[in-house]
């Protein structure tokens, strides 16, 4: 039997563990992918630290993948050996009413690629080949990798909230996701787009990447910024991307008259709202946006391919499989010049 590489996750709490592991078989309906890079996520970090859960142990982590096709079931059309392909991280089972309407992220059978099934921190990974969406050899493989997760869950909430030509948008929360918010906002046409952060240098990542405006809220009144950016009118879409009360309270009071708000930040505590104020008056929606679609895949390749999304900043550093850990305790002390820390492979 062949054998691979696989960091893996074997106890809550623990570092992962670089196990030998038999490469996985793809089934009639799957492709086997020689996996070229994997993004280390933040939700990587909650589940090793149990605050998410994975449903097994022990489990191969890793669900931002690119790599190449190196496998493919008997079912399987339009893909061959070799070709470049970036993973939707999600194994729908792509015949339910969720999946027929591109709600494939709602799928009941949904298993997620290294939170449910082993996933791309290996040589190799299995998934139905609906997954794969193949890329130019424009996109190098580590960017590639991060569409599936840091761009592909912004670009789905701000497709979510609808942004419109001209609409001011504000992003809450610049790390890997919110900095690619500010740039697809861009991009969809928004006319103000302000960041807001802690960190100095990530609102100066966020100039660098379009925004027109930055809060430090320690050091700013987002009142006033907000205000002055927008000739008083407020924000139309406000993206929370941190999960705290504060912030998605922020997010709420950032908007003005038929302000959109999308809650994207993980935050199991509850938030007051006052419907009369929050709500009615002005016709605010407040929205959850939840992972991404299979059809949000072909739009963002597109657009990396034709480089108005710009991801040659995003890829902050590229490590080698044994050195997972250091990767995961970098974006544990929340280095602030990281974006995106990715596994390669050669
Ligand atoms: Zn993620
Ligand atoms: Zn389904």
């Amino acid at each position: 039997m062949k054998t691979m590489q696989a960091a893996q996750l074997t106890g809550i709490g623990k570092p992962l563990e670089i196990a030998e592991v038999p490469v996985p078989q793809p089934g009639v309906d799957d492709i086997l992918v020689r996996v070229r890079a994997a993004g280390i996520c933040s939700s990587d970090l909650h589940y090793q630290d149990g605050r998410s859960e994975v449903t097994r142990l022990p489990i191969t982590l890793g669900h931002e993948v690119s790599g190449e096709v190196a496998g493919l079931g008997e079912n399987v059309r339009g893909l061959k050996r070799g070709d470049r392909v970036s993973l939707f991280y999600l194994a729908t089972c792509g015949k339910c009413m969720m999946c027929s309407t591109g709600n494939d992220n709602y799928c009941s059978e949904a298993e997620m690629l290294g939170k449910n099934i082993d996933g791309g921190f290996a040589e190799y990974v299995v998934v139905p080949a609906r997954n794969a969406f193949p890329f130019p050899e424009s996109i190098p493989f580590a960017q590639a990798a991060l569409i599936t997760d840091a761009v592909a869950t912004p670009f789905h909430a701000l497709k979510r909230a609808a942004v419109q030509t001209g609409e001011n948008v504000l992003i809450i929360g610049i790390g890997g996701l919110g900095i690619h918010a500010v740039q697809i906002a861009k991009i969809m046409g928004a006319g103000q787009v302000i960041a807001m952060d802690l960190d100095e240098d990530k609102l100066d990542l966020a100039v660098k990447a379009g925004a027109t405006a930055v809060i430090h809220p320690q050091k700013d009144t987002a009142e006033d910024i907000i205000g002055a950016a927008t000739g008083g009118r407020g924000i139309d879409v406000a993206v929370e991307l941190i999960g705290l009360p504060a912030t998605i309270r922020q997010a709420i009071d950032s908007t003005g008259i038929g302000g959109r708000i999308v809650v994207v930040g993980i935050c199991p505590e509850e938030v007051r709202i006052n419907p009369y104020h929050d709500l009615l008056l002005g016709e605010r929606t407040i929205m959850g946006s939840a992972d991404q679609c299979r059809a949000d895949f072909p739009v963002i390749i597109e657009m990396a391919a034709q480089k108005r999304l710009n991801l040659s900043h995003s890829v902050s550093l590229e490590l080698p499989l044994d050195r997972i850990n250091e990767g995961f305790e970098m974006l544990k002390k929340k280095d602030q010049s990281v974006v995106r820390i990715v596994v390669t492979f050669p």
